[in-house]
């Protein structure tokens, strides 16, 4: 009888960890996942709010572009062994000032790794959009034809199921609590069992801190909100008319959201700027509740901006992410130990990353190099010293 009771585990059943699961699964390892809360694809954590952005114009890093268009291959193979649509390339936008972050950040993307986009005056902008008004002279519009919203827990909950029927082990309720090195592998202690696994993939998103000590990480909340079109203009703000954008304003706010789709309304939210956005704990409940300034900013612009919608918001909903000092991922093997190899710090991005991470995450578990280079993403680059604990015990067992 072996001593491990699978080569690797999963912690973790967010966007990045469902897809870790789906890929070793896929590959006929033997492998266990392991999610706190009862469902993967609930509210609590970076994946919740029905859709995501996805687009290959990584404004963030130029080594995110290969990761982007491996991603989208990859949800594209992820639709198909699952039969049905998860993402929708209905284009997308992003607007702001020319040599801006976003608009500048994406036209180096798109020079850099030829990726088909379309400038766009504001009057242009506004003869084919015209939602978006009030658009200074001196900003862009970038149009990017591959870019597209993403059903958010519809497809971590198709990799989940995928991963499942690939013969994936999957606990849910199950919080686990320490993850410690043994001789040759790792060990995982939850309320209900020990479990001894080869190597351990850690994607916690924002309860990092608590499984590993010594990143640099903060937990941010981050609200989202959902408007309604109100009577007249019903159709105009579908995500046909209204695709997935990004605006980044002259006095710094981005807004970003998404036209209606799959019977949800018009999602916006604010980049990390808004004042809902403070540090949190991720378990600290209290600090989940909705609170006015979670949306009275973003109702504030919208008659500028974005005239048409309801003055309140239908829904409100808060979410978290997490944040590193320099806004990239961290992905790879903690202290180069192949044991325990590390998905977090998504910085608000990741989602469109997630099989494309998920790959990798599967790629370092099972000794294979990542099929795109991401080593500019290692935890070791934070300088983590080797005194440093590497993973830490917590909470009462
Ligand atoms: C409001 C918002 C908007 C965003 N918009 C975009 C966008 O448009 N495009 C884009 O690409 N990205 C976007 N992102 C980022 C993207 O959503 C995240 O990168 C992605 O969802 C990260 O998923 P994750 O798996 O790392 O974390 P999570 O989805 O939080 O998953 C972590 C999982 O780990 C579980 N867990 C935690 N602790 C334990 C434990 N000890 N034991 C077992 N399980 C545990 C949690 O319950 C959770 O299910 C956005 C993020 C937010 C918050």
């Amino acid at each position: 009888m072996s001593r491990w009771d699978a080569d690797v585990a999963v912690v973790g059943l967010g966007a990045w960890g469902a897809a870790a699961l789906w890929q070793l699964a896929a590959r006929g390892v033997d492998v266990v996942g392991f999610e706190r809360y009862h469902r993967p694809g609930h509210a609590l954590g970076s994946s919740y709010g029905g859709s995501r952005m996805f687009r290959v114009t990584c404004l963030e890093h130029p080594g995110l572009v290969p990761l982007a268009r491996r991603s989208l291959e990859l949800w594209r193979g992820l639709e198909s062994e699952a039969g049905r649509q998860l993402l929708f390339p209905a284009g997308g936008l992003l607007i702001g000032p020319e040599q801006g972050l976003v608009v500048g950040g994406t036209l180096r993307a798109a020079r850099t790794h030829g990726i088909e986009v379309r400038s766009m005056r504001p009057a242009e902008l506004r003869e084919r959009f015209p939602r978006h008004t009030g658009v200074p002279s001196h900003h862009r519009a970038v149009w990017e034809p591959s870019a597209g919203l993403l059903r958010a827990e519809d497809s971590l909950r198709a990799a989940a199921d995928l991963a499942r029927r690939a013969g994936a082990r999957v606990f849910t309720d199950s919080r686990v609590h320490a993850v410690e090195p043994v001789p040759g592998g790792v060990e995982l202690q939850t309320s209900e069992r020990v479990t001894r696994v080869r190597r351990v993939v850690i994607t916690v998103g924002s309860w990092l801190r608590s499984l590993v000590d010594g990143l640099p990480l903060t937990t941010l909340r981050m609200p989202l909100t959902w408007f309604r079109p109100a009577a007249p203009h019903g159709d105009a703000f579908d995500l046909e008319h209204f695709p997935v954008f990004m605006r980044e304003t002259d006095e710094g706010p981005v807004l970003w959201g998404n036209g209606r789709e799959g019977g949800h309304d018009v999602k916006l939210g604010l980049e990390g700027y808004g004042p809902g956005a403070r540090t949190l704990d991720a378990d600290d409940d209290a600090d989940r509740a909705v609170r006015p300034e979670d949306w009275t900013d973003i109702a504030r612009m919208l008659p500028g901006l974005l005239p048409g919608l309801t003055e309140l918001p239908a829904k409100i909903a808060v979410s978290l992410f997490t944040r590193t000092p320099d806004g990239q991922f961290v992905v790879g093997a903690l202290d180069d130990d192949s044991r325990i190899v590390v998905g977090g710090g998504c910085n608000a991005h990741g989602f469109k990353h997630a099989t494309g991470v998920g790959e990798a995450l599967a790629d370092l578990a099972t000794g294979r190099a990542p099929r795109v280079d991401l080593r500019f993403l290692s935890p070791d680059r934070f300088g983590r010293t080797a005194a440093t604990t590497p993973v830490r015990m917590e909470g009462a067992l």
